[in-house]
């Protein structure tokens, strides 16, 4: 192997011809270089895998083997991708010069040689040549970095995942069992005590279940069903889950399909409604007054509507035009969000402002996983708001329509 920091720099001189050997060895040593000499192509080759010089100076016209051959066979030797070599040559014509090149040459310098040129090109392509192996270190180190960086985050997130699975099955048989004691005869008293275990329980249990989402996605384990399922019945679903909590807010909850959102989908509806869930929870739980809204519609800038075809109208024909661009959004006229959150909202952890925490409680999870599961989807999710007017949360996603 080369020396990492030789002490005398070492160039190895390739020429049939002494007196050019001479001159081109003055220069150099008058530099402080330590030179060494070969007088054809192969023996260049023998001497450079034993001295592992810093710079080759190769002429070109040899016998034996000429220099642009001994130049391309150095190129294959395992120290010799990175050396720099400068060809000789008393031909600059075109052709010579691009054969130089071809084979593999640094640069190249036209006979008779100028001795101050030679130390001045050798020089510069030595730092040069130097920078790029310094350059391509660096950017090796860094991959290896963040390779160990990203497997360390999926071990963590792995270790996560785990923890939070064997964390809820201990955690179910505390509600289950608070369930089976609301059900016997209780003092006043012991009833606000176990109605008070099981409401923190389950929202121990909802933030568990939001952890080992985030991990799982993060360890790459989440993986997506492919199902047929009725769309308009999953989005009414999903609004009615939230209609006694709107409604006892006073708060009107709406949902509105439009009729080219086609029925009979293809996708994982699972992810989708707990996209919708956590969005509409938001809503609900963001808004004091006003109305909010579900609304799914075809992404006409993705999806140009066709007059011709209602989307709803069953199940497509063929694979010809069965993906469809669904735009989901979520309207309401709540506390809204100020612009500078507004990107911030959707990294794990991170709330609007702090406040939010001690006002409405939550892990700054939820929008997380609904990018993540958005991006798995391979579709896109975003808000528009404004501060105390509410906001428009917007999904858009490809979905299949389901095959006859
Ligand atoms: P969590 O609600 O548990 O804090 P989320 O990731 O669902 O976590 O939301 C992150 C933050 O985004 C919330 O804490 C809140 O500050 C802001 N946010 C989300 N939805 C709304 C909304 N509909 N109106 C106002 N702020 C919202």
């Amino acid at each position: 192997m080369k020396p990492d920091r030789r002490e005398t720099p070492l160039a190895l001189i390739v020429d049939d011809d002494a007196v050019n050997r001479l001159l081109a060895c003055a220069a150099l040593e008058s530099s402080g270089w330590k030179v060494e000499e070969a007088e054809n192509g192969r023996e260049a080759l023998e001497a450079f895998q034993r001295l592992q010089p810093d710079v080759v100076l190769l002429d070109v016209m040899m016998p034996e083997m000429d220099g642009y051959t001994a130049c391309a066979s150095l190129r294959k030797l395992p120290e010799g991708a990175d050396t720099p070599v400068l060809i000789m040559t008393g031909l600059d014509d075109y052709h010579s010069i691009t054969q130089a090149y071809d084979a593999g040459a640094t640069d190249f310098l036209t006979k008779p040689l100028n001795g101050l040129l030679l130390i001045h090109r050798v020089r510069y392509i030595v730092r040069s040549s130097r920078i790029v192996q310094e350059l391509r270190h660096s950017q090796a180190s860094l991959a290896q970095a963040r390779d160990a960086a990203l497997e360390g985050t999926r071990l963590k997130s792995e270790f996560l995942a785990t923890v939070s699975h064997e964390i809820r099955t201990p955690m179910n048989g505390v509600l289950g069992m608070t369930e089976w004691l609301m059900d016997t005869q209780l003092t006043p008293e012991q009833r606000d005590c176990v109605d008070t275990i099981r409401t923190s329980g389950e929202t121990l249990l909802s933030i568990i279940n939001n952890i080992l989402d985030f991990s799982k996605t993060e360890a790459g384990k989440l993986q997506l069903q492919q199902t047929d399922f009725d769309a308009r019945r999953l989005l009414e679903e999903v609004v009615a889950l939230f209609h006694t909590r709107a409604r006892c807010r006073g708060v009107e909850l709406s949902c509105l399909i439009h009729p080219l959102v086609p029925t009979w989908l293809h996708g994982d509806p699972d992810r989708l409604r707990q996209i919708l869930s956590n969005l509409l929870s938001n809503a609900v739980k963001f808004t004091e007054q006003g109305a909010i809204r579900l609304r799914a519609d075809v992404d006409e800038r993705q999806d140009p509507i066709d007059p011709g075809r209602s989307g709803a109208s069953g199940p497509a024909n063929g694979n010809a035009g069965r993906l469809v661009h669904v735009h989901f959004s979520v309207t309401d006229t709540g506390i809204g969000i100020a612009p500078e959150a507004c990107t911030r909202i959707f990294q794990p952890f991170m709330q609007a402002d702090g406040s939010t925490t001690k006002k409405y409680g939550g892990t700054g999870l939820g929008l997380a996983i609904c990018q993540q599961l958005v991006d798995l989807m391979g579709g896109s999710i975003g808000v528009d708001s404004e501060p105390d007017r509410g906001s428009v949360f917007h999904v858009t996603t490809p979905l299949e329509r389901q095959a006859e």
